[in-house]
């Protein structure tokens, strides 16, 4: 499978060939400051099938352990690099040229959804990491007071 995708000013344009995987809604706090954006789908490909068509993207450290990237013209979030997972690069869904050809399989970090981000799509919705399950995080609850470890949801297979 091969999917193109880049930012909204076309300064940065990405293909990946190879599978999708992981492929989620985040809503933790760190993806919501990123982006600004209530929450942010996800999809993860392996490193090597991830390549740069045009432009560099720049660089952020949202955390220690993690890399974001985004256009340094227009500001779309390109990636998401944990060092956790070296050979991994989560993808904003949305950057895709076809965003409406690959669908979120579900929520992650759910704890930090915000109250009027009402879902309904019937999908499962994960606390916290998806490695965590469906009852794990509930520590995380209210609209992202608690800070958390929220730049981690690339770890979870
Ligand atoms: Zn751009
Ligand atoms: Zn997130």
């Amino acid at each position: 499978m091969t999917w193109t995708g880049g930012c909204f000013c076309g300064e940065v344009r990405y293909q990946i060939t190879g599978e999708a995987y992981n492929k989620t809604t985040c809503h933790c706090p760190s993806c919501r400051r990123a982006t600004g954006a209530p929450a942010v789908s996800w999809f993860t490909v392996a490193l090597d099938d991830f390549r740069l068509l045009l432009g560099i993207p720049a660089e952020f450290r949202s955390s220690a352990h993690v890399i974001r990237t985004f256009c340094d013209a227009c500001g779309t979030a390109i990636s998401y690099r944990n060092d956790a997972m070296p050979g991994e690069i989560d993808v904003t869904l949305c950057s895709l040229d076809h965003p409406e050809a690959m669908a979120p399989a579900d929520h992650t970090f759910t704890g930090y959804r915000l109250p009027w981000n009402v879902l309904g799509d019937g999908l499962p919705q994960y606390p916290g990491l998806r490695s965590e399950g469906i009852s794990g995080g509930t520590a995380r609850t209210g609209s992202g007071a608690n800070p958390g470890t929220p730049d981690s949801q690339s770890v979870a297979p």
